[in-house]
């Protein structure tokens, strides 16, 4: 007996519905979501594809009914519940628009499990734009197929971010002066955990003072050069992953 393929086949396309999926629930989609697989992916009737709902998880679904700009979709059985995703939280200064937005794209790839957006003294940025964030997130989201979105918090004042720190969170305070050994960080703290990332100029000495004196703060060094700020993003979630998260290739 043939082995009976992998149903939906893996290249077969993966999206993001913001409403909860059920066994039998039919969809319809209009607008970009449509285009993409129409035209894009030029779905016709009958071809599976794969939609999760950052709810109950994926599920094998197909085309019901298509024209020129709507389809109709319908969500057929589980395939996988929602991901179970590491307790990480990367909080970072906004840095310029585009790398933000990859840093955030990153973050959804690299499994973090909420984008805390930090405004320090020295951010360029003084605002961000969720929905691009939050768009970014999705299409990382669909691309390497996790079926929980990160979090995006609101931008938070630096000091806020302080004053409200979780007790059992330990900040693992990326300080481009100086911190101990990453490795030996993670070794020391098992548990609910979060990054911190300064923007392109840099912790001020208050702010840093000021991070040190949290009780969960541990500062961490990513060696000996000055990394750019989405550079340090991407190592320090790597690192924290690879030592706490789910990169063990369970
Ligand atoms: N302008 C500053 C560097 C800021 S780099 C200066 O020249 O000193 C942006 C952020 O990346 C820093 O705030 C820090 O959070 C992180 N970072 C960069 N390099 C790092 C390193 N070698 N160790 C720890 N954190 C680092």
């Amino acid at each position: 007996m043939p082995a009976t393929p992998a149903w939906p086949p893996r290249s077969s396309p993966r999206l993001f519905v913001d409403e909860p999926l059920a066994e039998g629930a039919e969809i319809a989609l209009d607008g970009p979501p449509a285009h993409y697989l129409l035209k894009v992916m030029r779905l016709a009737e009958g071809a599976p594809l794969t939609l999760f709902d950052d709810r109950s998880g994926d599920y094998a679904a197909t085309v019901v009914a298509a024209d020129k700009r709507r389809l109709t979709v319908r969500a057929e059985r589980l395939l996988r519940p929602r991901d179970e995703v590491p307790d990480l939280w990367l909080c970072a200064a906004p840095i310029k628009r585009q790398r933000f937005d990859w840093v955030a794209e990153k973050a959804s790839e690299l499994g973090v499990r909420r984008f805390v957006p930090v405004a320090t003294a020295r951010a360029v940025v003084d605002k961000i734009k969720e929905g691009r964030l939050r768009a970014h997130m999705i299409e990382a989201a669909e691309q390497c197929e996790r079926n929980a979105l990160p979090e995006l918090a609101d931008l938070t004042p630096f000091a806020a971010l302080l004053a409200d720190w979780p007790g059992d969170r330990q900040l693992f305070f990326c300080d481009e002066r100086g911190g101990g050994g990453f490795r030996g960080a993670l070794r020391a703290h098992d548990g609910p955990a979060a990054v911190l990332i300064g923007p392109e100029g840099g912790f001020t000495d208050e702010e840093n003072a000021a991070i040190r004196a949290l009780p969960q703060a541990v500062p961490v060094s990513l060696g000996p050069r000055i990394l750019r700020a989405d550079t340090a993003a991407v190592a320090a979630v790597s690192l924290w992953m690879a030592g706490r998260g789910d990169w063990d290739g369970k």
